[in-house]
C-alpha cells in the first residue's frame, strides 16, 4: 500500500479513509495482519495492523523490506484519447517507469476532457501492482501552447512522429547511449499525438526546438496507445537501468 507519510521502524501510521476502506472492505484484513507499505522516499516496509474500523486504520511499522532505489525521470506527454485506451496508457506508463503523465490538448485531439483523478487512481493501482515504490505525478491537461511555453529546456523530448524520414527510435537511443552511458539518469520526455496525428503547425513548432528529437516507431501507423507504450519500452530497453 502506498502511503504519503514518513515510514520508519516503530512508527504508527494512520491511514486515510480510502486506504482504510481498501484494507478493511476490499482485502478484509483484521488486526494483526501484516502488509507492505511504501513510498519513494522511505522504501518498502512491513507493517502490522494495530486497529481497524470504518474509515480508519492504524499500522505499526516493523521492518524494512526494500530501500528506495533511483528511478528514471521520464515524462509521458500525450494527447488524450478515449477513456479505455487512456486507462491502458496510464497503467503501462507506470509499469514502464514514467515519473509524470502530462495530457496535452493538440489541434486534432477529439476528447474534450480528461479525468485526472481517474488517471491518478489508475497510476496508484498500477504502482502497487508492479511493486514500484514511487507514484508518478499526474498533471491536469494543458494546451499545446502552454506546454511549449513552460517546457523546462534541460529536459530532452523524443517526439513520436510517424511522418517519413524520421530516424527509428532504436537508432536514436543507441546513439545517445553510445555518446553518454549515463544518459538515462537525465530528464527525459516522450510525446505522442492523438489518433488524428499532430497538425503540420505543431510538428513544425516542435521540431525546431533544440531539445526535441523526432523518432519513428516503425513502418506502420500505430494507435496512439500502442505508440506510447512502444516508445516507453524502447527507452527502458536502451536507457533504463
Ligand atoms: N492520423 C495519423 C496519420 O494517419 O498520419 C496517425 C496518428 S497515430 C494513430 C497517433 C500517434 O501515435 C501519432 O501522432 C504519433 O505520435 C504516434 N505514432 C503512431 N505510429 C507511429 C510511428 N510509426 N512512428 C512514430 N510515431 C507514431
Amino acid at each position: 500500500l502506498h502511503v504519503d507519510a514518513h515510514i520508519e521502524a516503530g512508527t504508527t501510521l494512520g491511514l486515510d479513509h480510502a486506504g482504510a476502506h481498501f484494507l478493511r472492505s476490499v482485502l478484509r484484513l483484521k488486526p494483526g495482519a501484516m502488509l507492505a507499505v511504501f513510498n519513494a522516499q522511505d522504501g518498502e516496509w512491513l507493517a502490522r495492523i494495530d486497529g481497524i474500523g470504518k474509515g480508519w486504520c492504524s499500522l505499526e511499522v516493523t521492518e524494512l523490506r526494500r530501500l528506495p532505489e533511483p528511478e528514471p525521470d521520464l515524462w509521458l506527454v500525450f494527447a488524450p484519447i478515449k477513456r479505455a485506451r487512456l486507462d491502458f496508457v496510464a497503467e503501462k506508463a507506470v509499469e514502464l517507469g514514467c515519473s509524470l503523465l502530462q495530457p496535452v490538448f493538440t489541434g486534432y485531439t477529439d476528447v474534450s476532457r480528461v479525468n485526472s483523478e481517474r488517471l491518478a487512481a489508475n497510476a496508484r493501482e498500477a504502482a502497487e501492482q508492479c511493486e514500484r515504490l514511487s507514484l508518478p505525478l499526474v498533471r491536469d491537461v494543458i494546451s499545446f501552447e502552454k506546454l511549449l511555453a513552460d517546457w523546462p529546456t534541460e529536459r530532452r523530448l523524443l517526439l513520436c512522429a510517424e511522418s517519413g524520414g524520421v530516424k527509428p527510435i532504436g537508432e536514436v537511443l543507441q546513439d545517445i547511449r553510445a555518446g553518454d552511458p549515463q544518459a538515462g539518469r537525465e530528464p527525459w520526455a516522450i510525446m505522442t499525438g492523438p489518433e488524428g496525428g499532430f497538425t503540420k503547425g505543431e510538428l513544425d513548432a516542435l521540431t525546431k526546438l533544440p531539445f526535441v528529437t523526432p523518432v519513428g516507431l516503425g513502418p506502420r501507423i500505430l494507435r496512439a496507445d500502442t505508440a506510447a507504450v512502444s516508445a516507453l519500452a524502447c527507452w527502458q530497453a536502451v536507457l533504463g537501468d
